[in-house]
């Protein structure tokens, strides 16, 4: 606690009489907050870590950050891999991590409203016991908050079927960097009064205000069981054929990945098993709902005239652990880039083979999962050192120039954070860059909320 009446003149001294024993400088909190999953770590340490409860709290600090233009840099699980809630020197890092309240599910109108630290897993189990169930399912889901989750815009392997977190945000409390509290966005089904400032603030990445609490969609469970096939491809061309012509036909499974040759070869020696008919470029697809048996039955027939060997089962959850054991398998061997591109689905067997070129071009392996039912892959650099040669990142430098080229995106659901700011520009374009940049000065004129993350000025020389 702060004893002299000076110390009330700094920001921690300001800090430490608003907030109390929320305000951490303990080495341990600032050790942790220098870092999240993106394997990059801050070379300094931030000037505290604030632990929020509520939205007075957040409000609070951030009346003391404007006033003082101190950064605040937003956490929530602090799982992201962009880099973007990491705290150097002179930052708060705002943790939201306490703000876990479940403040009410409505099973009338099919929503959550909840604090933005509630972690994604904690929801979906507290809506199953009322039959819901909230759809973004990140294979983060046990470590990541709804509002980093929000704030992401993050993916999973459902998206195929059930689309990104956008799809399930309705309504938005946000502090803004003066500590303004607004309320964003409806609380109905529809609206469209004004700009959708909701779809706005999903996936700024801390960068336009702190989200403290969310109406989030839930959808009720269906109690049809659900189908699972897998399928084995001799080469990459035929496994993208396979995807397109599945999407061609109009089959929407629920679930619809690609695991390429080095990646299921390194997730076999990891777990020491294969599944049946995988190996190779392996496809796996999950149908649910009322047709679910029959279009699992469809979509096999379809990969088997493509000359795919292919594999139904009732469950799969054998193939789905398969799948998720891609980072482990792959953190056996060193550190791990995940990449994020994405592309429009009708170029999906070009980036494949875009890879396979830059492999050859750098010497390197680049061991690649695809969300195939949406066009965004992840391809994986493996390295010992503790930062990122820069051999990768030349090699990662072409992927997102390939990606680019083919009408894709530098990322489809990591974000932007520290790690991809200086490719920003050059898939927005200089003028969309200033558009976008002109909104982050609006929303946020003293460039206090996560200065130096998705925006790097110095880019427009
Ligand atoms: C093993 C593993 C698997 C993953 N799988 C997936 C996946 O399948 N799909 C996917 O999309 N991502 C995935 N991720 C990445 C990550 O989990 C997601 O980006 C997740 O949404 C981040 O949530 P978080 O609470 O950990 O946010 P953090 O890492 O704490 O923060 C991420 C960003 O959001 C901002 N932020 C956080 N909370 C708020 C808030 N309340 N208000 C404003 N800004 C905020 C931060 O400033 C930062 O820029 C994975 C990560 C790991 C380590």
């Amino acid at each position: 606690m702060i004893s002299k009446p000076e110390e009330v003149n700094t920001v921690l001294g300001q800090l430490i009489q608003a907030l109390g024993a929320s305000v951490l400088t303990d080495e341990a909190s600032l050790v942790e907050a220098r870092s999240d999953r993106s394997g990059k770590t801050s070379d300094s340490s931030p000037l505290c870590v604030v632990e929020a409860r509520d939205t007075q709290d957040v409000v609070a600090v951030m009346k003391i950050a404007n006033r003082s233009q101190t950064p605040v840099v937003v956490r929530g699980g602090g799982s992201g891999l962009a880099g973007g809630a990491i705290g150097s020197a002179g930052e708060i890092v705002l943790s939201l991590a306490r703000m876990n309240k479940i403040i009410e599910i409505s099973t009338e109108n099919r929503w959550a409203r909840v604090q933005s630290g509630v972690i994604n897993q904690d929801l979906n189990l507290a809506a199953q016991e009322l039959g819901l169930w909230f759809a973004p399912d990140p294979a983060s889901r046990i470590w990541s908050t709804v509002g980093g989750n929000i704030a992401t815009n993050a993916g999973g392997l459902l998206c195929a079927k059930y689309g990104v977190t956008r799809e399930a945000v309705r309504q938005l409390t946000v502090v803004m960097a003066d500590g303004e509290v607004l309320r964003l966005g409806h609380e109905t089904v529809k609206g469209v009064t004004g700009f959708d400032l909701v779809g706005l603030l999903v996936g700024s990445e801390g960068t336009l205000g702190v989200i403290t609490e969310a109406i989030v969609a839930l959808k009720p469970i269906d109690t049809y069981p659900v189908w699972t096939l897998s399928a084995s491809a001799n080469n990459i061309e035929d496994a993208a054929n396979a995807i397109q012509a599945t999407i061609k036909h109009g089959y929407q499974p629920s679930v619809f990945e690609l695991i390429d040759e080095p990646c299921s070869r390194y997730i076999a020696e990891f777990l020491e098993k294969t599944p049946a008919s995988s190996g190779g470029n392996m496809l796996i697809a999950q149908t649910d709902g009322a047709g679910a048996e029959a279009l699992a039955a469809q979509i096999a027939e379809l990969w088997k005239s493509l000359g795919l060997q292919v594999q139904i089962e009732h469950d799969g959850e054998d193939l789905l652990s398969f799948r998720r054991a891609m980072l482990p398998a792959l953190n056996a061997h060193g550190r791990v880039l995940i990449e994020d591109v994405a592309v429009p689905i009708s170029q999906l067997g070009e980036m494949l083979l875009a890879i396979r070129r830059i492999e050859k071009e750098f010497g390197l392996e680049i061991p690649t999962v695809a969300h195939a039912g949406d066009g965004n892959l992840h391809p994986n650099f493996i390295y010992s050192e503790e930062e990122v040669p820069e051999n990768i990142w030349n090699a990662a430098d072409a992927l997102f120039r390939s990606a680019m080229s083919l009408g894709g995106t530098l990322t489809g659901e990591h974000g932007v954070g520290l790690l991809k700011r200086q490719w920003l520009i050059d898939e927005l374009g200089e003028a969309q860059w200033n558009l976008q940049w002109g909104i982050k000065k609006l929303f946020d004129p003293k460039n206090i909320l996560n200065p130096g993350k998705v925006f790097d000025p110095t880019n427009l020389n």
